[in-house]
């Protein structure tokens, strides 16, 4: 069994402690995918995001040479929030039709869209025993879904007949979540990228593994040498990480309890909930905020967004965060005193999942020998043999949110040391998890995906 360790402290106020993370590799939960792109996929090929807050649905024009996307469209939309605790077919139905639509949209002059058979990358980001690379099992719900006769179906199949439902002519050619499609797209433009990771509604990241470093894959071959190891870190739990009070209560509260604490931790479904928890605790014991607000027991009433305006208003009288606190909590007439500690709760939390997010990219670094602790230079002085290493990153918590951005890259640059940091890049890659998916249903199509092994 691999593990990999990282030494960190945890610098928040909500209680200093030193801990020492485990990512465990288990058994079933971890897609283990080996899709090699060779850059010489072609035309036109859709793609389905579905993993949270937002559903996209794509279209990728690529033109046959190495990081030659020559175009994509993207469309975005909220999931209904009714569709997340609905049926599989009341959600894969609505993904179906939103799918037509854009599909109709395409108008490319020489047939109609809908009569060719299509491939299409479908990109799923909850834990699922992967099959095939076109093919795999919902293990359990997360980020606030609960669609119970969904658990243990098969994700794609689902797809596949909702789609013929609405009388669409495609098949997924390949399953991935929103990391592997991420890594994907990275590695596509950049072949130092060596892992992925999302910080969106959830977190999870991935990474490429030498094969013959996998216990279960010893005496594989395959052509790159290389896995992609799906981490499903946002499940990540060790006694050695801090709870506080508030993380045991919206744990308990949540829909998945015990489950995907370090996703609780950091990931934007939950900052804002920590957030107006605090405050509810602060105005029922104390009487700063006046008469406690109903509005302050309505669980995810403060969205994260809300949370990061608060956080970064630069106003000099926190106009910001008087407005919420009043349009959003119902909390009128909060003192300036009182809004600057509001502020403080915000940017605690924030710093908190910044830096639990940073330990887990350099607990990557440190499994794959990219963290410097080998020595820079292997033992000799000059430090331009460190290897540049390239992170691939998305999701709308650290693209949108620039205080969480700023602590994920202070507590990385203190973890790793200036000098080792210098060759990490952070890349963002924006709607690399559903382009990923594009180009790896292209590839397969193409059939220059090798094998998938599911372990
Ligand atoms: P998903 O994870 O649903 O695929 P995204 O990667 O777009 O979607 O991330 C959306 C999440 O990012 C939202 O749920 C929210 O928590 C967070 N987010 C989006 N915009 C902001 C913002 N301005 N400030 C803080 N968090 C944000
Ligand atoms: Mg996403």
């Amino acid at each position: 069994m691999s593990a990999l360790e990282v030494s960190y402290e945890c610098c928040t106020e909500i209680p200093r402690m030193e801990f020492v993370c485990y990512l465990w590799f288990s058994f079933f939960k971890y897609m283990i995918l080996h899709a090699h792109l060779n850059g010489s996929e072609k035309g036109t090929h859709y793609a389905l995001d579905l993993g949270g807050t937002n559903f996209r649905v794509l279209r990728v024009h690529l033109g046959g040479r190495r990081s030659s996307i020559l175009g994509h469209d993207v469309e975005r939309q909220p999931i209904p929030q009714e569709l997340m605790t609905s049926t599989s077919e009341d959600l894969f139905d609505f993904i179906a039709s939103a799918l037509k639509e854009f599909v109709e949209k395409e108008g490319d002059g020489s047939e109609t869209s809908l009569d060719r058979r299509r491939d299409l990358g479908f990109t799923f980001s909850f834990p699922v025993k992967q099959m095939s690379v076109s093919s795999g099992i919902l293990i359990k719900w997360t980020k606030g879904f609960a669609i119970v006769d969904m658990v243990g179906k098969e994700v794609a199949g689902c797809l596949e007949q909702a789609l013929t439902r609405k009388g669409l002519n495609m098949q997924v050619a390949a399953l991935v979540n929103d990391t592997v499609g991420t890594l994907a797209l990275g590695h596509y433009h950049d072949e130092d990228t060596v892992a992925a990771v999302l910080i969106g509604t959830g977190t999870n990241a991935c990474y490429l593994e030498r094969t013959d470093a996998i216990i279960k894959c010893q005496g594989l071959l395959t052509t790159t040498g290389c896995m992609v190891v799906n981490m499903e870190w946002g499940n990540f739990w060790t006694s050695h990480l801090p709870r506080t009070t508030y993380d045991i209560d919206l744990d308990a509260d949540s829909p998945n309890p015990n489950d995907q604490g370090f996703e609780k931790m950091i990931s934007g479904m939950y900052l804002g909930d920590i957030v107006r928890r605090v405050i509810l605790r602060m105005a029922q014991e104390t009487d700063i905020f006046g008469p406690v607000s109903s509005k302050l027991s309505v669980p995810f009433i403060l969205r994260t967004p809300l949370m990061a305006a608060m956080h970064e208003d630069d106003s000099p009288d926190l106009q910001e965060v008087g407005r919420i606190l009043r349009d959003v909590l119902e909390i009128p007439d909060v003192p300036l005193k009182v809004r600057k500690l509001v502020v403080k709760v915000c940017d605690v939390v924030t710093r908190r999942a910044a830096r639990l997010a940073a330990a887990g990219i350099a607990g990557i670094l440190k499994k794959i020998g990219r963290d410097g602790s080998g020595g820079l230079t292997g033992g000799r002085r000059s430090d331009n043999k460190m290897r540049r290493t390239v992170v691939a990153i998305e999701g709308g918590l650290y693209t949108s949110y620039t205080m969480f951005r700023e602590y994920l890259h202070e507590a990385l640059i203190e973890i790793l040391g200036e000098e080792v940091a210098q060759h990490v890049v952070l890349k963002v890659t924006e709607d690399g998890s559903g382009i990923g998916a594009a180009l790896l249903a292209a590839s397969h199509s193409s059939q220059s995906v090798d094998r998938v092994q599911s372990l």
